[in-house]
């Protein structure tokens, strides 16, 4: 079975037709610029396991538009990879916000539209662009089950004590202001695939997605997130390619009332301006790690600041977990950058964490899970790559099948 996954934003489409039996990805591409001039679509497909790749540029008024144009590729007689468009029974669409209200996978009825529309307050950027992206699939694909997959479903087994902030309850309570936590999807693909390469059931581990935006999450023996460093936003916790994470709440008040910043410019330099932009110049670890190597005084800087953050985040979940049994390195970032994963595990024996710099460097760019460590480390450390449109592929599978 066919699976079509959708990731939506306010002005794109990325896709992916995963074979779900298989895992085999048949097309994926990108629609870009959707309402905009200079809109086009990057579409690539496999044929008798040969990988093809097409730039088409084309006018995408709106979403459905796009969503038309990419059921064209994917079954026309160059670039098509299916019979017709009824083969595609099922659609999986990532929608970043359920908070409490959807902890589970959820076939789309006008209910969930409905929940989605009612929490655009807590993701303003993500959920409004995941409805667009819903509407427009149901229009150009009115066969197929419509499937939401939450960023924060993962993240539900949260106990209070983690997710509360401890503001009067009444933020709680009638404000939903709580901590929720991202990149659940990831986190819980690369945990599972850990799982299994470790033939472990009752795995504890702290799973590390280094990506653009990025996150950690402590996970139980029983498969559950127990803790991770996004909260009610996703600017909390790691230090990211442009995004603070933690920092003192006290530095907003200064910069709004002692320096008559709008919060607008607030919002923007700690969302935007910061992280490895802020500190490096650049937002890109490949560019910063080019800086360091040369010996430049704030690419330096950044890795360690960015790496203590990481270190810091581990330590703190060994404690929430009672121990570890493996740390699960994902993403740009944490599968292909050696030098974070080195000075993220540096000094770490007294956890029972002590890397092995061979192999560090010779597994790098796995395309399976790898280990890491040292022979006389007890904890693991695994290179785990990330397959969030696979993990929403089979979450899909499961509500439909
Ligand atoms: P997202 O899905 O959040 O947009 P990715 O998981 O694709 O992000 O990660 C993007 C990050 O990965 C970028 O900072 C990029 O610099 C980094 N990255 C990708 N490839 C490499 C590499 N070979 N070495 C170092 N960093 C890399």
């Amino acid at each position: 079975m066919e699976i079509l996954v959708i990731n939506a934003g306010s002005s794109s489409l990325k896709y992916q037709l995963i074979n779900v039996e298989t895992g085999n990805v048949l097309a994926k591409g990108l629609a870009e610029r959707i309402g905009m001039d200079g809109s086009n679509i990057v579409h690539s497909w496999t044929k008798d396991e040969k990988e093809y790749k097409k730039e088409i540029n084309i006018d995408l008024p709106d979403h459905t538009v796009a969503f038309n144009a990419i059921s064209d590729l994917l079954v026309g007689d160059e670039t098509g990879v299916i019979r017709e468009r009824e083969d595609i029974k099922a659609i999986g669409h990532r929608v970043v916000h359920g908070a409490e209200a959807y902890t589970q996978t959820q076939v789309i009825t006008d209910e969930v539209k409905k929940a989605i529309e009612e929490l655009i307050p807590l993701a303003p950027l993500h959920n409004p662009a995941n409805l667009i992206g819903i509407n427009a699939a149901e229009k150009a694909f009115p066969n197929a089950t419509q499937v939401a997959v939450f960023d924060t479903a993962f993240h539900h087994t949260i106990p209070e004590k983690a997710f509360r902030y401890a503001i009067p309850e009444k933020f709680y309570r009638e404000d939903r202001i709580r901590a929720y936590g991202f990149h659940g999807t990831s986190h819980k693909y690369v945990y599972e695939q850990a799982s299994k390469y470790l033939n472990k059931t009752d795995l504890k581990a702290i799973t590390i997605h280094l990506g653009n935006g990025a996150s950690m999450c402590a996970i139980n023996e029983k498969g559950e997130s127990v803790e991770t460093s996004m909260g009610f936003g996703p600017l909390a916790g790691l230090i990211m390619g442009t995004r603070s994470g933690d920092i003192d709440p006290s530095i907003i008040f200064h910069m709004a009332e002692e320096m008559n910043m709008p919060l607008d410019e607030v919002k923007n330099i700690l969302n935007k301006q910061s992280g490895m932009l802020g500190i490096a110049g650049s937002n890109d670890a490949r560019d910063v790690s080019k800086l360091y190597h040369a010996g430049d005084r704030n690419a330096i800087l950044c890795y360690e600041m960015y790496t203590h953050r990481i270190k810091k985040y581990i330590g703190a979940y060994t404690a929430v977990l009672n121990g570890v049994d493996a740390i699960i390195f994902t993403a740009g970032i944490g599968e292909n950058d050696a030098l974070t994963r080195q000075l993220a595990c540096q000094n770490l024996s007294a956890l029972g964490i002590i890397l092995s710099e061979e192999a560090n460097i010779s597994k790098n760019h796995p395309k399976q899970p790898v280990e890491i460590q040292a022979e006389n480390s007890r904890v693991k450390i695994l290179v785990v790559p990330t397959n969030e449109e696979l993990e929403i592929a089979l979450q899909t599978w499961e509500v439909v099948k």
